[in-house]
């Protein structure tokens, strides 16, 4: 079936709450995706951070589909070995203590909020179940991770929202301190915030974050969904920020393509979540385990080494780029902050007609690559958006 009529197809029967781009990817191998006419697209966002290993990398596939003929499926009413098997390796990479498997991103920052919760409610009673979040943040489209993300904008529509979240503004260690009263329970954050613009925070707010919930016995929530598994340069972001959360949330790149969340617990936290307390149907999946084993079996030390070499290659190249005033975040979660007058939006649009796919955040250029990329791929990447670049720069008005 050819572009036109997929598209076709989908604009009549998919619910429409995405803006897709006008193409149609059908098939795809390493960084490189096809569309059903042939034509190739260098994919600089790894289905916004998932596809750690870029497209269907033979080992994972090969992992995902010998355990689709064994056993797909259970319920957590049985035991499965890749379950136990994933949760231990990921506590060995962590150092924390219990995971609980979801489905997605937005799952695991509820299974964080709930056990946060209840934590608090084991310790002090009712009452002290107050989560504070940052502006600008971003933790899912549920409705308690709705509430939690800290936009005015994501707070439409569909309320009554959930009590029990308020917001402090990044880097106001000050306000935070002031916000903790009886009702706190819990801080959350991103350490990089992704969907609000690809921001780092700094390291000694962290500290005083992290201090501050110490202090007070608050539970400290990272959303490494998008930051964790090796998209920084470390396995966890937490490790640049020498920080020890209570809670840690994984998804996006640690499936390698397949739907999962993971929420990451130390023994303090962990204590409270007993039988009956939390559930998932599908969560701890074999089939999809067995895609995340796949994906960290491949993370070792010159895996690691890979992704710390590229983001500066990257970085150092966009650094000559015409039009760019900033580049943020950490690592290979990459965010470009173009001059006035110069649109993300359109930046993405040139990109797509030369053959490279590239994300925006807010109000700039998002690159989110598989982590497997070689020198020649930020190669390839960089001269294709130079050239955009340099064409929307010959066409500026002159000073
Ligand atoms: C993407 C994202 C989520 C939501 O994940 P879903 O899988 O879409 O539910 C939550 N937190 C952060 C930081 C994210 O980037």
């Amino acid at each position: 079936m050819d572009s036109e009529k997929v598209i076709r197809r989908d604009n009549d029967y998919v619910l429409h709450t995405y803006n897709r781009n006008p193409i149609v990817l059908e098939k795809g191998a390493g960084l490189y995706a096809q569309s059903p006419e042939g034509k190739s697209y260098l994919d600089f966002t790894s289905g916004i951070g998932v596809n750690s290993l870029g497209f269907c990398d033979l080992h994972w596939a090969e992992a995902v589909s010998r355990q689709a003929h064994k056993l797909q499926h259970t319920s957590n009413l049985y035991y499965t070995a890749p379950c136990g098997k994933l949760a231990k390796r990921l506590c060995r990479l962590t150092g924390m203590d219990k995971v609980f498997f979801a489905n997605s991103g937005a799952e695991a920052n509820e299974g964080a909020i709930k056990a946060a919760r209840k934590y608090s409610f084991d310790h002090y009673g009712a009452g002290r179940d107050e989560i504070i979040t940052l502006v600008n943040s971003f933790h899912g489209r549920t409705i308690a991770t709705l509430t939690a993300t800290g936009q005015g904008v994501f707070h439409n529509y569909f309320g009554p929202f959930n009590e029990g979240f308020v917001y402090t503004a990044v880097g106001d260690i000050d306000g935070l301190t002031e916000m903790v009263d009886r009702r706190t329970c819990a801080v959350m954050l991103e350490l990089v915030q992704g969907e609000g613009g690809v921001t780092a925070l700094d390291p000694e707010y962290v500290r005083a974050v992290r201090k501050l919930c110490d202090e007070k016995d608050l539970v400290l929530i990272v959303d490494e969904v998008q930051t964790g598994v090796g998209r920084t340069g470390t396995f966890l972001c937490c490790e640049q920020y020498g920080l020890k959360a209570d809670i840690v949330t994984l998804a996006k790149g640690l499936g390698g393509g397949l739907p999962i969340g993971a929420v990451l617990m130390n023994h303090k936290v962990a204590g409270g979540m007993g039988p009956g307390t939390h559930g998932s149907t599908f969560g701890g999946n074999p089939v999809v385990c067995a895609g995340a084993l796949a994906v960290l079996d491949r993370i070792d030390q010159s895996f690691m080494h890979n992704v710390c070499a590229r983001a500066d290659q990257l970085r150092e190249g966009l650094a000559k780029l015409p039009l760019i005033q900033q580049i943020s975040g950490i690592g290979l979660m990459v965010g470009i902050q173009f001059e006035e007058g110069i649109a993300a939006a359109d930046v993405l649009a040139a990109c797509r007609e030369k053959g490279l796919l590239v994300l925006t955040a807010k109000t700039r250029l998002r690159l989110l690559p598989p982590l497997t990329l070689t020198a020649h791929d930020v190669d390839a990447a960089l001269e294709i958006l130079g050239e955009v670049l340099s064409e929307m720069a010959q066409k500026q008005p002159a000073e």
